[in-house]
């Protein structure tokens, strides 16, 4: 097994990892990046981003390759592996990666990200960035005057809806059971939106749609309690059914809230173990956003410079509190 010292490790090539490198290699840390399985991360399976500063558009791959670009232009060390162990009880804290290599840095930054919950329907897939989304906020503006669907029942399935209300003209909210586990305000908002329209005891079986151009058309949704099914005329679909952090790793060696989202200090991207740092949607459930992650990568990389400054004496992070 070979041994690699960094002073500081970053494990994520998404917008907070990379955000996290850059600025890490221009404070002269010499930060080495793992990719992991989704270099670019999520952005990479999404085709235009229209809120991502500076760019009226851009196709999520693209401006995951110039944030590639920019990382190894300022220095940093891109290797294209997997953190399959860790190690955190003791510093320099040791990571090894899937080729058996394992690496001793003395800070690391987590920016493994999330991964969406799908219905897992072949179909879905097909139409993943061509009308089906896992987002409304990053893509209910393409929605204008149209007619979309939402899957789900918790409040930000319900959220979700609402926002979408802002663009479309019609809005069906497909949840599989007869209540929603929404909480009683956004209950209350959407009973009183006239958009809105609830389909229950449904699960979509089939998202219909054409090839040319890539565009959904429908839904096929089943009754959960008789099986009759019945086709949505659509435009689009938003999946709204939960978020995955990818914090397994991490499991018995972070602070974590009931969800598995790694839990830091307010303000901060601190987590419950002095000089290891998370940034993006690895610790946010909320905002979920390209540059919301890459602000909390610049974070990281700030605090994790100012902790080695001070040798690793910092002070532990006490004060933890979920953010979101
Ligand atoms: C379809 C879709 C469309 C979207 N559209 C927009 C949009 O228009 N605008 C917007 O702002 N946001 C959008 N988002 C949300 C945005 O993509 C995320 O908020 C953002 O990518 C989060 O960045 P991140 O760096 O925290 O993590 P991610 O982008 O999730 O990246 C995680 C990284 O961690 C790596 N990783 C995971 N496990 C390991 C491991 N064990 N070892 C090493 N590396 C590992 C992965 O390979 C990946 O590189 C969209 C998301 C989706 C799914």
């Amino acid at each position: 097994m070979t041994d690699i010292q960094t002073k500081l490790l970053v494990l994520g090539a998404g917008p907070a990892g990379y955000t996290a490198a850059i600025y890490a290699a221009r404070a002269a840390l010499e930060p080495v990046l793992i990719e992991g399985l989704q270099p670019g991360g999520q952005l990479t399976i999404t085709t235009d981003v229209e809120n991502w500063p500076g760019d009226t558009s851009v196709l999520g791959p693209d401006l995951m390759v110039r944030m590639a670009d920019q990382a190894r232009h300022v220095g940093v060390e891109l290797i294209a592996d997997i953190a399959t162990a860790v190690d955190l009880s003791r510093r320099p804290f040791a990571v090894t990666l899937d080729s058996g290599t394992r690496y001793l840095a003395d800070t690391l930054v987590i920016a493994t990200g999330a991964q969406a919950r799908w219905l897992g329907l072949p179909s879905e897939t097909r139409f993943r960035g061509f009308g089906v989304s896992a987002c409304a906020t990053c893509d209910g503006f393409f929605f204008r005057g149209r007619t979309v669907a939402v899957v789900g029942g918790g409040n930000t399935a319900v959220e979700e809806a609402l926002f979408l209300t802002n663009f479309a003209a019609k809005v069906y909210l497909i949840h599989r059971r007869d209540t929603l586990r929404a909480d009683r305000t956004n209950q209350s908002r959407l009973a009183a939106n006239p958009k809105i329209e609830m389909i229950w005891n449904a699960e979509v079986i089939m998202v219909a749609g054409t090839d040319m151009p890539l565009g959904v058309t429908g839904v096929d949704v089943a009754d959960t309690t008789t099986g009759a099914t019945r086709h949505l005329a659509l435009d689009g679909l938003f999946v709204a059914i939960g978020h995955v952090p990818a914090t397994a790793l991490f499991a018995n060696a972070l602070k974590m809230d009931d969800e598995g989202y790694i839990l830091t200090a307010p303000d901060s991207t601190a987590t419950s173990m002095p000089g290891v740092f998370a940034a993006g949607d690895v610790r946010d459930k909320i905002f979920r956003q390209a540059v919301t992650a890459a602000g909390m990568g610049c974070m990281a990389a700030l605090e994790a410079e100012r902790f080695l400054a001070h040798d690793g004496l910092a002070e532990p992070v006490n004060a933890l509190h979920a953010h979101g």
